[in-house]
């Protein structure tokens, strides 16, 4: 579908309160990180766990392979930090990509339900232009960084087993994660919703008041 200015413009104010209630709930599994590894005794910036994650991804994007600078590196959470994905910033979910991927994964992280793979990262991995519709912009990504056919699907295959094989030296966290996502991710719509409705109706409030005060103030 082509680019509408109209439809564009006028979602401006649904779009704003939605960023806002998103960064709530980024904020919450941000807060979250902090008992859960407590509970766990483990955390991303354990020496340690640097150290493994660079024994499985070198100095590279864990999607891409393109070696990692400073300015184009992303903190990257497989599973993302959203109200769908419900990822958390524990060892096993988080490592290092490039900027573009991380940017490129968010089109499936984003999505409620998922068509490709049980998680976010799998997902975006699967995108090898044989099962999405001709115009899947993911597929497009991966077919001009990997324009081979068979080497595209090799080789998304080759970085799902890697990431899977890196997974699995963190079960506790891992497994503690899956268990608690049903519940989380209804907290999360609760707050993502309630987030919306505060911001609509103080808004609202905080105009009417600015209103009332400048027509008493400023003759018209
Ligand atoms: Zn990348
Ligand atoms: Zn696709």
């Amino acid at each position: 579908m082509s680019f509408q200015t109209a439809t564009y413009l006028r979602k401006a104010t649904s779009r704003a309160k939605s960023d806002v209630a998103n960064k709530m709930v980024s904020m919450f599994l941000h807060d979250l990180r902090r008992k859960v590894n407590a509970l766990l005794g483990a955390n991303v910036t354990d020496i340690a766990y640097a150290a493994a994650v660079t024994a499985a991804f070198g100095n590279s994007c864990c999607y891409c392979n393109r070696s990692l600078e400073h300015d184009r590196a992303a903190v990257e959470h497989l599973e993302g930090m959203n109200r769908f994905r419900v990822g958390l910033h524990i060892q096993g979910n988080v490592i290092v990509a490039c900027k573009r991927c991380n940017g490129e994964k968010r089109r499936d992280d984003q999505q409620r339900e998922l068509t490709l793979a049980e998680s976010g990262w799998e997902s975006f991995l699967s995108h090898d232009f044989t099962r999405c519709p001709a115009q899947c912009k993911t597929c497009a990504y991966w077919k001009a960084l990997l324009p081979d056919d068979v080497q595209r699907v090799d080789s998304l295959k080759a970085t799902r087993n890697r990431i899977h094989e890196f997974r699995k030296s963190y079960p506790e966290a891992l497994g503690w994660s899956r268990k608690t996502k049903p519940a989380l991710q209804q907290t999360l719509d609760t707050v993502y919703r309630e987030c919306q409705e505060f911001a609509t109706l103080r808004i609202r409030k905080a105009v009417d008041e600015v209103f009332e005060a400048l027509s008493k103030s400023v003759p018209v």
